[in-house]
C-alpha cells in the first residue's frame, strides 16, 4: 500500500465531475489497491473523509469515517468505501457546523447542510448497500459526495465570515 499525494485547492481535478465506477471493474487489483491506498493516505493525514479526486483520480469512490455510539461502548469510527454514492436528502431539517478539508489545509468554515440523508452506494465487492445517517456522518458523507461533482466545502458556504485559519480556530472558535 501507498500513502497518496493529496490535490490542493487550484488542482482542476478537484473541480471534475468525477466519472462513475464500472462495476465489473471494482473487483479489479488496480481498484483494490486504490481502495488501500485511499484507506492508508486517510489514516495518515488523521482525515474523516476522503474522495478519489483529491489522490488525482477522477472516479465515483469516496472513504467516510462513521462513528456509531452503542450504548455505553466508547464510539468507535467505521470507514466505510462508497461506490457511485446517491445521497436522498430525509426532511427538510438543516445544520451548521465546521468543516475541513485535506485540500484545503489549515482552514476550517462553518457550512450548513441537510442533517438527515440516506446514501445508497456500492461496496468494494459490488454490492449494493444503504446507510441512514444523521448528524455529523451525514455530513461527511455530503461533504465527500460533493468532491465526485467538483464542489469544495468553501462552495457552500454563505458567508466567508467563519472561514478560518486554525491557530485562530483553536484560539477564537474551538468549544471544549
Ligand atoms: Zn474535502
Amino acid at each position: 500500500m501507498s500513502i497518496l499525494k493529496v490535490a490542493r485547492m487550484g488542482h482542476p481535478v478537484l473541480r471534475q465531475r468525477a466519472q462513475p465506477v464500472s462495476p465489473a471493474d471494482i473487483t479489479t487489483p488496480a481498484f483494490q489497491k486504490l481502495v488501500d491506498d485511499m484507506f492508508e493516505t486517510m489514516d495518515a493525514y488523521e482525515g474523516i473523509g476522503l474522495a478519489a479526486p483529491q489522490v488525482h483520480e477522477s472516479v465515483r469512490l469516496v472513504l467516510v469515517g462513521i462513528t456509531e455510539h452503542r450504548g455505553d461502548e466508547e464510539a468507535k469510527m467505521r470507514i466505510v468505501a462508497l461506490i457511485n454514492p446517491e445521497i436522498r436528502v430525509i426532511g427538510t431539517e438543516t445544520g451548521e457546523d465546521w468543516e475541513g478539508c485535506l485540500s484545503l489545509p489549515g482552514l476550517r468554515g462553518r457550512v450548513t447542510r441537510p442533517n438527515e440523508i440516506k446514501v445508497s452506494a456500492l461496496d468494494r465487492d459490488g454490492g449494493r448497500f444503504e446507510l441512514h445517517l444523521e448528524g455529523y456522518p451525514a455530513r461527511v458523507t455530503q461533504h465527500e459526495t460533493d468532491h465526485l461533482d467538483g464542489i469544495l466545502f468553501v462552495d457552500r458556504m454563505t458567508s466567508f465570515e467563519t472561514l478560518t485559519f486554525l491557530e485562530e480556530y483553536a484560539r477564537f472558535w474551538a468549544k471544549d
